[in-house]
């Protein structure tokens, strides 16, 4: 039984112990996946720990994105682009490959699951946090016509678009000098939902043609598509596809088959996401 699992602190609400024992079952692979809240001073021996008993992989989550990226000996293109890793592969040499799959996971779920095209699209992302930073190399990778980042916090933006190591076309702006522009997509990537309220922002943001997008997949914390749907976008979309689609690049990863997401996301729209939700 191969082993693998998640790290972060806190990780009570993860469901992706629950989606990869789905992945499992469906592609018939023989694994575990566990998920460990680890104190912040011993994650990188929680991790030497794990790869010493074997472990073949790991997704790390808030907040040791950047300490994985770090404690990696290889990384992929997309782990360098955004300067963290949420994914894991203890190699045979006793290598650890680092990944990044939450951009591309965003992108397979707008762009595949949604048959949505970002090329040439007027693009606000709202929230300068590690979710942002890992978005924006993949947004533009498909090379949109503008791309507008927004923060409570303006310098924090400001220094992450800094630290991007592509951030040509990225345009900072504040919450005040939105102004009157209105964009083809927008998507929430603050924790707005979770820690308060979304921003008041203008209506004007928003078109007939708008989708927006809530990179928060808990539907009881809707509290940015709740405004976006005041101002009639033509869809709106919260993140529970991209947590699949990233969840099912990082199996793609460790296990060189894809397990299909759209059973598994009906299955949790429908019904049993209700039930875990009281975990998130
Ligand atoms: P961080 O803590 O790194 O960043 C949070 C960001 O949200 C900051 O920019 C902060 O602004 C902003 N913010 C927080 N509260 C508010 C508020 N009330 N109003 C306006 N802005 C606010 O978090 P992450 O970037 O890691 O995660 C952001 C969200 O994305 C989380 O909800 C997370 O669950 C989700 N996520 C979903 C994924 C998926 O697969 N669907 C994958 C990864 C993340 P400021 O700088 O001003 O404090």
């Amino acid at each position: 039984m191969d082993k693998y699992g998640l790290m972060g602190h806190p990780v009570q609400h993860s469901i992706s112990p629950m989606i990869h024992d789905a992945f499992a079952a469906q592609t018939r692979q023989k694994m575990s996946y566990e998920k460990w809240d680890i104190e912040p001073k011993t994650f990188v021996n929680a991790v030497k720990q794990f790869q010493k008993e074997g472990g073949k992989g790991l997704n790390i989550t808030l907040p040791f994105k950047v300490k994985a990226f770090q404690l990696a000996s290889a990384l992929s293109d997309t782990a360098k682009e955004c300067g963290a890793v949420n994914t894991l592969m203890f190699t045979d040499d006793g290598g650890i490959f680092g990944d990044n799959t939450d951009g591309p996971g965003l992108i397979q779920d707008l762009v595949h699951n949604h048959l949505y095209t970002l090329r040439q699209k007027k693009i606000l992302v709202i929230g300068a946090g590690g979710a942002a930073r890992e978005i924006l190399p993949a947004l533009l990778k498909q090379e949109p016509a503008s791309l507008v980042l927004s923060n409570r916090n303006l310098e924090k933006a400001e220094a992450l678009r800094k630290g991007l190591l592509i951030k040509r076309g990225v345009d900072v702006k504040s919450f005040g000098d939105l102004g009157q522009d209105s964009f083809d997509l927008i998507i929430n990537a603050s924790s707005a939902g979770i820690t308060g309220p979304f921003p008041k922002l203008s209506g004007h943001l928003i078109h007939s043609g708008t989708w927006c997008y809530d990179l928060v997949y808990n539907p009881k914390l809707d509290s940015f598509l709740k405004w976006a749907e005041a101002f009639q976008p033509q869809k709106c979309l919260n993140g529970l596809g991209m947590l699949l689609e990233q969840a099912a690049l990082s199996f793609y990863l460790w296990r060189g088959i894809a397990p299909k997401t759209a059973p598994l996301l009906e299955q949790l729209q429908n019904g049993d996401y209700r039930e875990s939700t009281a975990l998130l």
